[in-house]
Order: structure tokens, then sequence, then C-alpha cells
């Protein structure tokens, strides 16, 4: 007998479902079969009738017998509504009118209280389009109940959607990890909350989390995801959606364990609103707002965030920021070489002529007309001092070092001096901070006296 109940439906709800029982049985989707579905029941509902699990049952079905306060007989009631979407279910056809699955016919219109964010049935006042519920075959329906097992608490509900296997296989089996330690304490602390309540830095969370704690093979994904933010609550349900690009992702992806630090430094540069004098721990600025993460999702560069030019520091080398230049920006390979090759001749020239000067000059530079003239000296000198290799070739000039003028020369420039920081970092050290060590040792021999 070679029946199969579940494949993925690109519903998230449902989806969410399948991952959370296969997860809960041990098995992959495919092979789940009525007998799984019947093993689940008991526990699952126990969970969900503990008060914290039902709290965030308010959030997701409103009205089904747990959370119905007019309901006596909440466990009895709610295992005779999955018993019964048990005996209903059919394997996988080849067509049907399910909204979800389309492969199996719908026998009853499910409402609020069995899919989050659908009508509820007599009560159509707030809901879209005024229906009464929504087209869901048993088996789909049955799926929903058990996606709260893998959501996570974000004051709202945060649901994770992908259409790639391993990152819903990794995210529902660290839920299902989240649950075995509530069942083996004895205490249940309801859906995974790691204290997050801004979802745009909960998602990344989510997603380095991810990456950094299960050693994949995750750079041959291409994953599409999605986070859905939101509440089903009776009083105004609500729903934002967050798309993370696939390029995005690859991203997080490639970045090297071992230098997964630096670019942590990048996104902390990102938080606002922080008084790092005052921080301790991260709990005081995990939620505020991050402008590397909202640029991602916003496919808006953060290029400035990889450059401290304060301390003059280049932050997480080349590679990573040639990395994100290529997978995220979308630049091309060489003008990405071009870049860091005028870069490398500029390091030379400033450190071979001690000029601190030009650096000066390639950093105050506020516009694209005194960057290019601040280039021009520079070739100037360095023709002056018989250097024949060209500090750029004309066709590089046109073509990769300001390929749209005005547009990007501050793209140029803030990479430019990334390479110059990352190279002359010892050089620069010695330089600049000669006169900020001298105030340094003055006080120092203050206090001490
Ligand atoms: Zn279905």
């Amino acid at each position: 007998m070679n029946e199969i109940f579940y494949d993925f439906t690109g519903n998230p709800f449902v989806d969410a479902g399948i991952w959370a029982i296969s997860q809960w049985v041990g098995k992959k989707p495919e092979k789940l079969d009525k007998d799984d579905f019947r093993s689940i029941i008991n526990d699952v509902t126990f969970l969900y009738l503990s008060p914290k699990w039902s709290k965030n049952m308010y959030q997701i079905f409103p009205n089904n017998p747990i959370t119905n306060n007019a309901v006596k007989d909440k466990k009895n009631r709610y295992s005779q509504i999955l018993n019964e979407l048990i005996e209903e279910m059919t394997p996988l056809g080849n067509n049907g009118n399910c909204i979800s699955c389309g492969r199996r016919d719908v026998l009853e219109r499910s409402a609020k209280d069995r899919v989050p964010l659908t009508g509820s049935k007599k009560l159509i006042n707030y809901f879209s389009f005024g229906t009464d519920g929504a087209d869901y075959c048993p088996a789909c329906t049955f799926a929903i109940q058990f996606a709260p097992l893998i959501m996570y608490s974000c004051v709202k509900m945060l649901l994770i959607h992908s259409n790639s296997r391993k990152v819903m296989k990794k995210w529902s089996k660290k839920a299902k990890n989240n649950i075995d330690k509530q069942l083996s304490s004895k205490n249940y602390t309801g859906c995974l909350n790691e204290g997050f309540k801004n979802p745009k830095n909960a998602l990344f969370h989510i997603i380095q989390d991810m990456i950094l704690s299960y050693d994949e093979r995750w750079y041959l994904e291409k994953p599409s995801i999605n986070f859905y933010h939101f509440t089903n609550f009776n009083q105004g349900p609500n729903l934002d959606i967050y798309n993370v690009p696939t390029s995005v992702f690859r991203f997080l992806a490639y970045i090297p364990p071992d230098n997964f630090e630096n670019w942590l430094k990048v996104v902390r540069r990102g938080y606002r609103f922080v008084n790092w004098e005052k921080v301790k721990e991260e709990d005081e600025y995990k939620n505020n707002p991050n402008t590397v993460y909202d640029n991602l999702l916003e496919n808006k560069s953060i290029i400035r965030f990889f450059i401290n030019r304060k301390n003059r520091e280049a932050i997480g080398g080349w590679d990573l920021i040639s990395y994100y230049l290529e997978e995220v920006r979308n630049m091309d390979e060489k003008r990405i070489n071009v870049i860091k090759d005028v870069g490398d001749r500029l390091v030379d020239h400033i450190e071979t002529m001690d000029d601190m000067k030009t650096l000066n000059r390639l950093e105050m530079a506020a516009n694209y007309r005194s960057f290019r003239n601040v280039l021009r000296i520079i070739i100037k000198k360095r023709i002056s001092n018989g250097i024949e290799d060209p500090l750029f070739t004309f066709d590089d000039y046109v073509d990769y070092l300001f390929p749209e003028g005005n547009l990007t020369w501050r793209e140029t420039q803030d990479l430019i001096l990334f390479r110059i920081y990352e190279k002359l970092q010892p050089w620069i050290i010695q330089q600049g901070n000669q006169s900020e060590l001298e105030t340094q040792e003055s006080e120092e021999a203050q206090e001490e006296e």
C-alpha cells in the first residue's frame, strides 16, 4: 500500500503542520500514515491545554475547543474533531477543490477556529471578501492543527515557510527540540520564544542560528523563505509578510563560521537608538530597529556598515564584502576586481610616499567631481615619481570604476576606502593614532599621580 497523504502544498500553515507532524513521529512527510496521525493526538492535545500553550492558541485558533471557555470537556472535544478529520481524510489524488493541496475535495468549509486568518462563519464583519471560511480538505485542515508546534512567539506569532525541504526540516527540528525540553522538564512554556519583539530581527536570528547550528551544505540551497507575522485574535486579525531574498540567504550561508563574528559586528553597527557606552547585554538592543537587516529585506545597500570610517576599520575583510557585492548587490565580478586593484595601488602609493594627506583627501571627497580630482592628483604624482604602471586604464575608469558616474561614485569611494583600511591597518595605527596614543599616555600618567 503506497498511499501518500502529504506533499508540499505551498500553503504556509499546512506545510508547517506537515513538518511538525513529520518531526513529531520521526518520519518523512510522504511516509506519514493514519496510524501516525492517531498516535500524536493525545500528546499534542495535552500540550495545547497547558496554560502557556493555550495562551498562544488564542492568537492562532480562537474559538476552537482549546480556547473556547464555553467548552467543558476540552480534551475530548478537540480529540474528537481531530479523529473525525483522520476518518474523513483520503490520500492525495490527482485533483480536487481544496485551495491548499488541490488534490482532494473539500467536505466542509473551515473557519478561523480551524484555519488561521479565515472567516468566522456568521461573524463576517471584518473578514476580507466577506466569505464565511476557506475551502480546505480534511487532510489539510488536520495538518494545520499542528502548525503551532513550529511557530515562534514574537508578540504575535511568526511562521516560517520555505520551498526548501532542508530549511523546513531543520527549523521544525529546532522547534521540536524545544518541545522535547519542555516535556522532559514538565515546564510547558509555549511556542518557542527567545524574547524577540521585533519580527525582522527575529527572522534574521532564526536564519543565522539555523545556518550556524546545523552543519549543512547550505550554499547548495536556493531557498525562497517567507515569514508570516500574524495574529488571529478575535479583536483584530493581522498579517505582515516578510520575504527573505534568496541571495541574502545564500550570502549568510556563505559566511565561514570563523568569520561570523565579523558579520555580527557589521550587524551591530546597524542598530539604531543604542547607547553603546551603556549597553551591557544583547537583550538591551536586540529589539531595536536595525538598518542592516531592514536594508537586506528592502534590497538596499549595506556597504557603509562594513566600513568604520571613524576608526578606519574594514570589517570582515575583502572576501566577505566582495561576496556580499556579488551575491546580494549583483555587482559585476570584473568591477569588484578593478576596484580592489585600484585600492591596492593606492595602498602602495600611500605607504611608500608616507602620504596621510592623500588618504585624508580620498576620505573627505564629498562629491563625484572632487573624488575624481583627488585621483587625478595621485596619477600625476605617480607619473612624476616614474611609476609606469597606471593607476587604472581608461576602460577601467569608464566601465568599472564609475559606470554610472554620479550614481555609483560613492559606492566606489566606500569600497576603495574599505580596501585601503584593510591593507593599511598597521600603517594607519602607527600614523594616525600617534596623537591619540600621546593623549592616552598623558591621561594614564595623570591617573597614576
Ligand atoms: Zn487539501
